[in-house]
């Protein structure tokens, strides 16, 4: 009586829910694939982390396997660690302390402070220990 039959109301129906069941099936595979996506960069970022921390074990026992106790040039103070061939500071007077690949001990020279200074900073900040 309104120009449309019983027959076309209920195929519009069908259509209509049709679209509805595709539109919910794209959502749920966006969805799959968003969780997907997520689930992978969390175990990328995992592996990183786990490889860091890894590097950074390493690093620090090979710090501890080739460093020397120290005795501060300045302060007489006893207890400073410090690798062979590097620059580190006395823990008591901050003094910079140098060894040579012998292991000769002197007080660095103030270039070698600045760069031993930036170098720590930077390992502070970045948590980076490679170029201890
Ligand atoms: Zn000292």
């Amino acid at each position: 009586m309104f120009g449309i039959g019983l027959n076309n109301l209920i195929k519009i129906g069908f259509r209509v829910s049709d679209h509805i069941l595709k539109q919910q099936e794209i959502e749920r595979s966006r969805t799959a694939s968003e969780r997907a996506r997520l689930q992978a960069e969390a175990s990328r970022e995992k592996a990183n982390e786990e490889n860091s921390r890894y590097r950074r074990t390493q690093l620090e026992d090979e710090i501890a396997r080739t460093s020397v106790a120290v005795e501060c040039p300045n302060c007489g103070a006893t207890g400073n660690r410090i690798r062979r061939n590097s620059t580190g500071f006395c823990q008591f007077c901050g003094t910079a302390i140098q060894i040579s690949g012998n292991g000769k001990v002197f007080i660095a020279d103030p270039i070698e402070k600045e760069r031993a200074l930036a170098a720590e900073e930077y390992r502070q900040k970045s948590g980076d220990m490679s170029n201890v």
